[in-house]
């Protein structure tokens, strides 16, 4: 079957987390990504401590221009608010960066007050773009990490309990009361619970414009796995942590019921040897995420089959969705006269095992690791290119181009 080429709207290639870089960049990340039928990617880069958003953009187009297999493009961390930040914005959205993250997380390094939140959402507003939040309560989850650190610093179980459920809720629902208050469109980054989505959808019905988007791994993982074969665990680590069944439950109702506008995987690769191990000793050590990128595709279509999720709808979540969300339909997202050929051609019936051994992310693990899926993707064209045959991507040449994006939003 062809589908539309699919759009991973969240990834974090080549970026630097402390002394670490995640372990693909973008010459793997995205030979990964096409591997797995992804044409388009949008990867969140980050301006370096105390420097302006075009210190952010110069630097993810040194990162990935001449070096990707897809198509990409750029939303722009945003982690500081001053006199200058509303020309920056401007300048960004000039250069096809209309989208704009901040987290209410990690206050004190990358995260912003409530106060700055209101004030970058009001200018981002201004200027028709659309802002991406990592909504977890960053007090009250420094407080309970310092807590549970100082208890059980190498016992793993730690870390979802340090992030539980309130912490999402909370941040939600005041970003969606922020949206209501400035009749402004908002983001939020990788839904994980069943308590944030509740307010999302009690939102929607009001009326607010707020864009949800979860990942395969709160779908298809639990967090059974943070108690399960002693330090492998740390190859889950991430956040938010994976949570419980009901919550898996929930996020489907969500799909199901329309409340879930995207899937994108977050995916942010650390080697378990030598990255994750670091933190052996303290599980606050470990750095945070996990890979997904080549997987979403046909984790997404095996899943939705078996969970009674059309195929129309499927695309909807992979690709027609962040095209519209993210200013790229109908260039993107749809196969139809005047778009560009991003073609996928998808094997059904293939069932096939995911595993570290045979991907192409360049990271030592797969958390699917001994999953089949039931699609194989085969045949991949981007713009009319052939960059994947047989399910191998085509290294002669990188067809790769920034995606200059507008702001038209669905
Ligand atoms: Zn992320």
């Amino acid at each position: 079957m062809a589908l539309p080429g699919a759009i991973d709207a969240h990834t974090h290639f080549d970026m630097p987390c402390g002394d670490m870089t995640t372990s693909d960049d973008f010459y793997y990340g995205t030979r990964a990504a096409v591997a797995g039928g992804t044409t388009s990617i949008i990867d969140f880069s980050e301006p370096e401590h105390g420097t302006s958003l075009w210190n952010g953009l110069e630097r993810w187009h040194e990162k990935a221009d001449g070096k990707s297999f897809c198509d990409y493009g750029f939303h722009m961390t945003v982690s500081r608010y001053d006199e200058k930040l509303e020309e920056e914005i401007k300048g960004m959205v000039r250069n096809g960066v209309t989208s704009f993250k901040a987290y209410m997380a990690y206050i004190g390094d990358l995260g912003v007050t409530d106060g700055d939140l209101y004030r970058i959402l009001k200018l981002i507003k201004k200027y028709n773009g659309l802002l991406l939040i990592h909504c977890e309560n960053g007090e009250i989850l420094d407080e309970r990490r310092a807590e549970l650190g100082e208890t059980g610093p190498s016992d793993i179980s730690n870390h979802p309990l340090s992030r539980p459920n309130e912490v999402e809720h909370d941040a939600v629902s005041r970003l969606i009361d922020m949206a209501r208050l400035l009749d402004t469109q908002v983001y939020i980054v990788h839904t994980s619970t069943e308590e944030a989505l509740a307010e999302i959808e009690k939102a929607k019905a009001e009326g607010v414009k707020v864009y949800c988007e979860t990942c395969p791994h709160y779908l298809l993982l639990t967090d059974d796995r943070y108690r399960e074969g002693g330090f492998e665990a740390a190859k889950y680590v991430c956040s938010p942590p994976l949570r419980k069944k009901k919550d898996n439950e929930a996020l489907l109702r969500g799909i199901k019921e329309g409340a879930v506008d995207t899937v994108s995987t977050d995916h942010c690769s650390f080697n378990f040897k030598g990255q994750k191990d670091l933190g052996k000793e303290d599980f606050r050590q470990i750095p945070n995420g996990m890979p997904g990128v080549e997987n979403r595709v046909e984790l997404m279509l095996t899943y939705s089959d078996r969970q009674g999720i059309s195929l129309n709808h499927t695309v909807k979540l992979l690709s027609e969705n962040p095209a519209k969300i993210f200013g790229l339909y109908p260039k993107k997202g749809v196969i139809a006269p005047g778009s560009d050929a991003d073609i996928v051609l998808i094997k059904p019936q293939s069932p096939h095992e995911l595993s570290s051994k045979t991907q192409y992310q360049r990271v030592d693990y797969n958390p699917y690791e001994g999953t089949v899926v039931d699609y194989k993707v085969q045949h991949v064209f981007l713009r009319g290119h052939q960059i994947v045959s047989s399910g191998v991507p085509e290294e002669r040449e990188l067809f790769g181009q920034f995606l200059i994006r507008n702001t038209s939003v669905k």
